[in-house]
């Protein structure tokens, strides 16, 4: 099959070019591993500083281009989207894993990104402040920065590059974009939108690569004046520290999000909100609940339901329509996550799950049945570090106040929920929980298009938020103009 691959190529000043390396890497399927999906360029730092020097030399034109003519290209690219939705879906699922129609909904949202921006941008303007001075106009205006990179994870490929570069390029930047080597087939897909809604060449550029190879070379570079980045709280940090200080950078890293059940609360929904939140995507989310802190006096209800409703769950193929479970997206997640299993089942009590899926259907992916560990101590690493797959931790409460300094017990802060009925939890828990998304009867997961996001603690570095407006902000920088007569 690998010799039959397609091969996908770089998009450097508006060319789809292969890498100087001459070589490729292979996009494999988690959920069938003798299926490659496509071959991707293996670049290299020439091809990295090809297109630094495109995205440089298209500024000038792109940054003066109306900001209604950029609005047309980009829902010109989200019609092409919405248009190949089905197609793209299929591509997503079988480089991904997750299921068929959480990919098409991906996509979806993703177009719906782009129009989104393609109008916000348009009313998107510096403010006037009153002066003593009668003849003196005071005034910001907001310009684009320059060249951007922007770096993506796997598990969201096509949304969270979505909201990354729309509003770069309505904003009037011109963009590097370097999707995961995990899951690079629909960021192509996206950038082939672009490509044909008419951008200009140099404006968006798209490059694969190991970050061993390229990650310097696009993160590194005097002329690179933001970073927009998604990924793991090492790979951000390091990021983060290694760049000139005249770079912006945005950086949304990762989680250990919590959830709190009171003993008020409906628990068939808490018990909903702990596996909706945790366990789709196959808790591959950034913002899946990873801890659920539940009173005690609930505790031994609250838990024989969770269990009962985990063993419903459907494994399969994202594919297989009805699947509640896909695989993991590589062999590096599978084994990470039979690791935190292992050592969850040293550390407390093991309820259900955890096993790799090896028989007929699952031998050539990396499947894993959802697990639930309960005694749950702070010290084990199944409470305390960023797992990333499909496990939850159970760890009882003595009442509100233990429960909110065990959620907080974290150097994380992405997102926390708490399920209950009293107002006064609802209140003290959006003022008190250390999180940057606080959901309130409302699972961890999800967020809006059009309302900031972003994380608190080493969950991000706190510098700018994406998404909505906030995601304008990011890649723009204000002049404040003092106009007399
Ligand atoms: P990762 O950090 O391994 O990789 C993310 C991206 O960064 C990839 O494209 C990778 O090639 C690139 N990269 C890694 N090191 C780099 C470097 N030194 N220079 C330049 N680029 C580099 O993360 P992943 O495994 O793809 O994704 C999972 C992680 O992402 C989890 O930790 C998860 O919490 C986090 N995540 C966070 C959010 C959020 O919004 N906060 C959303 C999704 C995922």
């Amino acid at each position: 099959m690998s010799e039959s691959a397609t091969v996908f190529k770089n998009l450097i000043a508006g060319e789809w070019t292969e890498s100087v390396s001459g070589k490729t890497f292979a996009n494999i399927n988690p959920a069938d591993t003798r299926d490659v999906v496509g071959q991707f360029q293996a670049s290299v730092v020439a091809d990295a500083q090809a297109a630094i020097q495109a995205a440089s030399s298209a500024f000038a034109q792109w940054r003066r281009t109306p900001v209604t003519a950029r609005a047309r290209i980009v829902n010109k690219a989200a019609d092409w989207l919405e248009s190949h939705a089905d197609t793209f879906a299929q591509e997503l699922t079988r480089e991904e894993g997750k299921p068929l129609a959480q990919s098409r909904d991906e996509i979806l949202r993703s177009a719906q990104v782009l129009r989104f921006y393609a109008v916000e941008a348009q009313s998107f303007t510096g403010e006037t402040f009153p002066s003593d001075d009668p003849e003196q106009h005071v005034y910001t205006q907001r310009e684009p920065l320059g060249v951007v990179t922007v770096i993506t994870p796997w598990n969201f490929p096509i949304s969270i590059p979505a909201r990354k570069i729309a509003p770069a390029l309505m904003a009037g930047n011109t963009v590097i974009f370097k999707p995961s080597s995990d899951a690079p087939l629909i960021g192509y897909r996206l950038a082939e939108a672009f490509a044909q809604a008419g951008i200009p060449a140099g404006v968006l550029n798209f490059i694969t690569g190991r970050a061993s190879d390229i990650g310097a070379a696009i993160t590194e570079s005097p002329v690179v004046r933001a970073i927009s980045f998604t990924g793991s709280t090492a790979a951000g940090e390091h990021i983060h520290r290694s760049v000139p200080i005249t770079t912006r950078t945005q950086m949304e890293l990762g989680g250990k999000n919590p959830l709190i059940v009171m003993d008020d609360a409906d628990l068939d929904r808490a018990v909903d909100l702990a596996v909706k939140g945790g366990l789709s995507l196959s808790g591959q989310a950034c913002t899946g609940t990873s801890r659920i802190l539940v009173m005690e006096s609930v505790r031994e209800t609250f838990t024989a339901k969770l269990v009962e409703r985990v063993k419903s769950l459907k494994i399969g193929s994202g594919v297989t329509p009805g699947m509640d479970l896909g695989p993991l997206a590589n062999r590096k997640q599978l084994e990470s996550v039979l690791g935190y299993v292992a050592s969850g089942k040293e550390q407390s009590t093991h309820l259900i799950g955890g096993e790799q899926l090896t028989g007929e259907g699952f031998e050539h992916g990396y499947y894993v049945t959802p697990a639930v560990f309960s005694d749950v101590p702070e010290s084990a690493r199944i409470y305390r570090e960023e797992i990333f797959g499909p496990v939850l931790a159970i760890t009882s409460v003595t009442g509100y106040d233990d429960a909110i300094a065990k959620a907080n017990d974290t150097e994380y802060g992405l997102s926390a929920a708490i399920a209950t009925s009293n107002p006064r939890y609802m209140h003290r828990f959006a003022d008190e929980i250390e999180a940057g998304t606080v959901k309130i009867n409302r699972t961890t997961t999800g967020n809006v298009i059009n309302a900031p996001f972003g994380g608190l603690k080493r969950s991000s570095t706190s510098t700018f938020r994406e998404s909505g407006r906030a995601g304008l902000e990011f890649y723009t920088q204000i002049k404040t103009v003092y106009r007399g007569l």
